[in-house]
């Protein structure tokens, strides 16, 4: 079958004929329709540190896709052949002791596809029945395909209630951009974004965001503060992994507000604990999606009308990869979709 492979420890994805994966007696084997390119492709693809460290080549990545079952092992129950399907990319150990208690998203021995074991850029991926999700009908196949950093967003966007709440977006970029969209959705008053990027500040608009900020261009969070009268946001959600931007978070947050980090910020990042103590603010790390009450609540968002459309702007045939990781590359795209089919 046809696979974007990691073939060597440099730049670059190589198209590679491999053998279709075999299934074990609680796997499914799926048949790949589409996928989705990640900023963690990216950072494969581009051959950064984080990836030397984490990636062992050859490998087959990606791990946001849809596509429908095609094969399952005996002991499978709950799903059939021609099942329209995606999956939870975190794959759980199911006996640590989180695993146990039913925190699955912090299990101690998370594997992730794409990343630690063959991903979904092939024509057919192996995967445990326990981390298959169905498809409801009326989600398209195209979003069908990004809903794993749907779930990044919606697990940081609803760690919090944001009913009538002033929310601060860090961040416009793939996850953040849908982080507004649900913050709208679950009824934020003033919702204020934040990126250098005025493409991807564009789409923070389209996707329901009250005013946008572009540090790029002088622009502050403060000055967004004044202009709609507030006196600080209620709730943040870091989407960056930019120290400056996460910083300025702090200085904006109203005392006693709530902050969801995704963004994967440098080790060496440093805060003023000050405000964070005398604001009494209160901060939460963020991993994965919940399993499964993310996924729940991103179905019921989807069918019950919220609209992630605006955030997909490029599509291409899969043997057009190359031109896919060249726009990603280039920061001025949203969502790039591969089509395997
Ligand atoms: P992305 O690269 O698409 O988005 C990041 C955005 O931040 C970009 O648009 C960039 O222009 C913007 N940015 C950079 N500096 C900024 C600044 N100073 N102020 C405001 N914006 C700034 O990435 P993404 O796929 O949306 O992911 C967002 C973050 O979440 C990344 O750091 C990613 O590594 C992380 N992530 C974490 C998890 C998790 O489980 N914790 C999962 C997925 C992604
Ligand atoms: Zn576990």
């Amino acid at each position: 079958m046809k696979a974007l492979v990691k073939l060597r420890p440099e730049k670059g994805l190589w198209m590679e004929d491999v053998p279709v994966p075999s299934i074990g007696v609680n796997d499914v084997l799926i048949k790949i329709k589409k996928t989705a390119i990640c900023g963690t492709d990216l950072h494969i693809y581009k051959w950064d540190d984080w990836s030397q460290k984490t990636i062992k080549t050859p490998m087959t990545i990606g791990h946001e896709y849809m596509g429908e079952i095609v094969d399952m092992g005996k002991g499978v129950e709950n799903l059939k052949i021609g099942d329209r399907v995606t999956g939870e990319g975190h794959i759980a150990c199911g006996h640590c002791r989180n695993c146990r208690r039913g925190k699955r998203h912090v299990c101690e021995n998370i594997v992730g596809v794409g990343v630690n074991r063959d991903g979904a850029f092939a024509e057919y991926l192996s995967l445990p029945a326990a981390n298959v999700v169905k498809l409801d009908p009326r989600i398209p196949d195209e979003i069908a395909s990004i809903m794993d950093p749907f779930g990044n967003a919606t697990h940081t966007a609803l760690s919090f209630p944001l009913l009538g709440e002033d929310v601060l977006i860090t961040g416009a970029g793939l996850i953040g951009n849908m982080a507004v969209a649900i913050s709208r959705f679950a009824g934020a008053r003033y919702i204020v974004v934040s990126d250098m990027s005025e493409y991807r500040l564009d789409i923070a608009r389209k996707m329901g965001a009250t005013l946008t900020v572009n540090p790029a261009k002088g622009e502050t969070i403060a000055q967004a503060v004044k202009q709609l009268n507030m006196r600080g946001f209620d709730v943040g959600l870091e989407m960056s992994g930019a120290p400056a931007a996460f910083r300025e978070m702090i200085d904006n947050m109203y005392n006693g507000s709530k902050i969801s980090l995704l963004g994967i910020l440098p080790n060496n990042t440093t805060v003023d604990w000050n405000s964070i103590i005398f604001k009494a603010l209160t901060l939460k790390g963020i991993y994965g999606r919940e399993m499964w009450e993310t996924w729940y609540a991103m179905e019921q968002m989807l069918i019950s009308g919220l609209d992630l459309t605006p955030i997909i702007t490029h599509r291409y045939s899969v043997d057009d990869f190359q031109k896919g990781f060249d726009v990603m590359e280039s920061g001025q795209c949203g969502k790039v979709i591969l089509n395997w089919q």
